[in-house]
């Protein structure tokens, strides 16, 4: 099968892998219908040390299953199924209480003998705990927003879940990338009259206003601080879903929230130190929250508003491409040129 190797920052080729095999009894193979590119993927595409060994890419994928393992039920050949951006058993302590990302038997793909998912297949491990059966078949036009389900939909639900949400809630979210613009649908979802986005690409911002938000917020630094301290009459907002990583998001966050709320990062973080004092979180009683969402905790939850059209969260994919431009749609959204791109193998 072909398959989607990274060997260095910038350096992303589409080569011949090992078809992939049930290894473990617990395994399904998976034909990848549908992936894509995920801003988090920008980061070792910015950073990975050169290497001989390429690093499998690509963690959002959905297609058909091909083949199970002998302990996996609940599935067979041909399902459509969603895979979370990690598996897991749905069963442990950890997966019990809706954190899946910590499963005890789980992991990340594109590790520890695991492909990654943008590739034509993948073996799926803890097959019957990470996937979940779409009711549709391969040709939905539903599969954009479907894929959303594997990461940036539930990614940014995540944001506002764990910042709270609700109809009494004020959000500023910062960050029009896809994360971004799915924590303003998800704080919609959840109750949210006032959502402020902080973005400045207009045709994302649009999508953004569309998705819920009521305000957005160009400016950065000082002045976008300044800005939304104006449209929160001076106390900042209950809620900050920071949906980029870096450290001038982080101090953004601290600048617009006000006293008593909750700064919730879903956007990796490049940094590992950040003001947490009494002039920054300590003094005004700020909980800091967040971290890699269980994505797969919210599919079943999220689903319904997707097959019934209440949500379309696959409107942030701006391009489709086949497998052998993945490295073009990789310069693509660190170009800023596309916002999301949809593979499809
Ligand atoms: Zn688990």
């Amino acid at each position: 099968m072909r398959a989607t190797f990274m060997y260095g920052a910038g350096d992303v080729r589409v080569e011949n892998a090992p078809d992939p095999a049930i290894q473990q009894p617990t395994d399904a193979v998976v034909r990848i219908v549908r992936s894509c590119i995920c801003g988090s993927d920008l980061h070792p595409y910015h950073s990975l040390p050169v290497s001989e060994q390429g690093t499998p890419m690509g963690h959002e994928f959905l297609g058909v299953i091909e083949d199970l393992g002998s302990e996996v039920s609940g599935l067979k050949r041909g399902d459509v199924v969603v895979a979370p951006f990690a598996y897991s058993d749905n069963t442990c302590l950890f997966c019990r209480e809706g954190l899946h990302t910590s499963c005890l038997n789980g992991r990340f793909w594109g590790r520890d003998g695991v492909g990654g998912g943008q590739a034509e297949a993948i073996r799926v491990p803890q097959a019957q705990g990470t996937l979940v059966k779409l009711p549709v078949g391969e040709d939905s036009e539903l599969l954009p927003s479907l894929l959303t389900l594997s990461d940036v939909y539930g990614t940014g639900y995540h944001a506002a879940k764990q910042a709270h949400v609700n109809a009494r809630t004020t959000v500023a979210v910062i960050g029009d990338g896809a994360v971004g613009l799915m924590a303003v649908l998800s704080a919609k979802r959840l109750g949210a009259e006032r959502i402020i986005l902080m973005g400045r690409h207009d045709e994302r911002t649009k999508l953004g206003i569309d998705f819920g938000a009521t305000d957005v917020v160009p400016e950065r630094g000082a002045e976008g601080v300044e800005r939304v301290r104006e449209l929160t009459g001076g106390q900042g907002v209950h809620a900050v879903l920071e949906a980029v990583g870096y450290m001038n998001a982080y101090e953004t966050a601290v600048g617009v929230v006000r006293p008593g709320g909750v700064i919730s990062r879903v956007g990796v973080p490049q940094y590992e130190d950040a003001p947490i004092g009494f002039a920054s979180l300590f003094g005004p009683n700020i909980t800091l929250t967040g971290g890699p969402a269980p994505a797969r905790a919210y599919i079943e939850e999220l689903l319904p508003d997707v097959l019934e059209g209440r949500a379309e969260p696959g409107r942030v994919f701006d391009r489709t491409i086949g497998l052998e431009q993945v490295p073009d749609g990789y310069r693509a959204m660190n170009d800023r040129t596309a916002l999301k791109v949809l593979i499809q193998p």
